[in-house]
């Protein structure tokens, strides 16, 4: 197998009213990396899930950044898809690979539904 390295695991959720927005920014603020990107439902939801994806990520590219995308009116989320419910679990998706893998640069964001990015600090 021959090696292949890109920057960066990208992880959205599989909403197709988000995916334009998705790649025009990805187009602008991702312009000279490469990445891996994924959509589960829900984003960040299942964590579980996403670090099975991160591990295969570090370990077949080596990547040294990941970027979370959540969005507001999820379905994934139902009734839970509020801004404060969407804050605290990419944050938590943070600190979880942040233990597992330190050296990793995380970044968050809430997608709007008019396709505004808000940074999650
Ligand atoms: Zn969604």
């Amino acid at each position: 197998m021959t090696i292949h390295t890109c920057d960066a695991l990208v992880v959205s959720c599989i909403d197709f009213r988000f995916q334009k927005y998705i790649r025009e920014w990805l187009e602008k603020n991702m312009e000279n990396k490469k990445y891996d990107y994924v959509g589960f439902a829900g984003g960040v939801k299942d964590l579980i899930t996403i670090v099975k994806q991160l591990d295969i990520s570090v370990k077949l590219h080596h990547i040294s950044e990941v970027t979370l995308i959540n969005h507001e009116d999820c379905g994934a989320y139902g009734k839970e898809s509020t801004h404060t419910r969407h804050s605290q679990d990419l944050k938590t998706a943070k600190k979880v690979i942040h233990s597992l893998y330190p050296d990793l640069t995380v970044d968050l964001y809430y997608l709007h539904l008019d396709g505004r990015f808000e940074k999650i600090k």
